[in-house]
């Protein structure tokens, strides 16, 4: 009989299956430690458990990361992995070091493919397969745990494959299991939910308590140029997105991160600094000027480094910290989406 898979269980569910097991509950709380606190997937090294429990957990039970079938390494330490799920389906991490910090941020998928269809990104073209599990997600952290030890990355961003919102309990689940204090004991200022603007889910997150670091993929601040990239914009405007954002910034006492890619003229004059100012006024947030990545097939541009620096000195006198960020492996198919894209049209990959 094949064995039960128990990547992503919560405490509550280890601990039912103890019960289940003629254990106490407590041994749940155990097992719990062991996978994600302490990294130990082999039930027999499980010392505190009794020589049959863990004869038991051997026989019935596995800890299985995902299957890696790809990684590209970029010039500049940026790794992209893209693993196989069990139904054949494509999902990519990166992974990002920041050279000079012992901050390494790895950036998670929460779907297969997205719905939200930005016309900039790869991900999007892939149209939508399925949502990930919270095991499939919490699996991209293992997998790195699992192969570059505990301390393979510092800061969890979800911002790989998919909309995070539109898999709301799948990825409030998965945050349970890396903020748990017996569990991946990530601390919440370093795990980050990065949306495309759904603004009911935005509330809804804000009415979870789970205080973490929120990130908006703005990339205009003007309704009308928003509309053109971003579908999701029509349903959701900026008004009430600014709404839903001011409420969780209030309730999670935490500041509010936007990401603005900025695409060679579209977004990227004087007409729009003056709106992205105008539109985070008074709130306490921190604005990342992108530069875009071109995606094989798409039509938008990269600005040269002289717009994106003008861009940046307009911007920063009138909004309280803006960054522009070098864009990481460049080499690499690194833009969300492109490895997968790839995998699905059966292209080759270019390391
Ligand atoms: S940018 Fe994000 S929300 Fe938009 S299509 Fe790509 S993955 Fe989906």
């Amino acid at each position: 009989m094949a064995k039960q898979n128990l990547l992503g269980c919560t405490l509550s569910e280890l601990e039912q299956l103890m019960i289940d097991l003629g254990e106490k509950k407590f041994r749940g709380g155990q097992l719990f430690k062991w996978l994600y606190r302490d990294n130990q997937y082999d039930f027999e090294l499980m010392t505190d458990f009794s020589k049959d429990l863990r004869k038991t957990l051997d026989e019935k039970f596995e800890f299985k990361s995902l299957e890696l079938i790809h990684m590209q390494e970029s010039e500049d330490g940026t790794r992209k992995f893209l693993f196989n799920l069990h139904d054949n389906l494509p999902v990519e991490t990166v992974l990002i070091p920041d050279f000079g910090s012992e901050r390494k941020t790895v950036c998670i998928s929460s779907q297969v493919g997205c719905a939200v269809n930005c016309s900039f990104c790869a991900t999007g073209q892939m149209g939508f397969s399925r949502d990930l599990t919270p095991g499939e997600i919490i699996g991209q952290l293992i997998y790195l745990r699992e192969n570059f030890g505990a301390d393979a990355f510092s800061n969890v961003v979800m911002m790989g494959m998919g909309e995070p919102l539109a898999n709301f309990d799948n990825v409030v689940k998965a945050i349970e299991l890396m903020l748990a204090p017996t569990g991946m004991m990530l601390s919440r200022k370093k795990v980050t939910v990065s949306t495309s603007g759904h603004s009911p889910k935005i509330r809804k997150l804000a009415d979870t308590g789970l205080n973490i670091c929120l990130a908006i993929s703005l990339h205009a601040a003007i309704q009308e140029k928003r509309v053109k990239i971003m579908p999701i914009a029509e349903t959701f405007g900026l008004e009430k997105l600014m709404q839903a954002i001011r409420y969780y910034a209030e309730k999670s006492r935490t500041h509010v991160m936007f990401e603005y890619i900025i695409f060679d003229n579209f977004n990227d004059t004087m007409k729009d600094v003056h709106a992205l100012a105008k539109l985070v006024r008074g709130l306490s947030c921190k604005i990342n000027l992108l530069a875009y990545n071109p995606v094989d097939g798409l039509d938008f541009q990269r600005p040269s480094d002289d717009k994106m620096n003008w861009f940046g000195g307009q911007l920063a006198p009138r909004v309280p910290v803006v960054t522009v960020r070098k864009s990481r492996g460049r080499d690499i198919d690194a833009a969300c989406g492109q490895l997968a894209a790839k995998q699905r049209l059966g292209k080759k990959h270019n390391v």
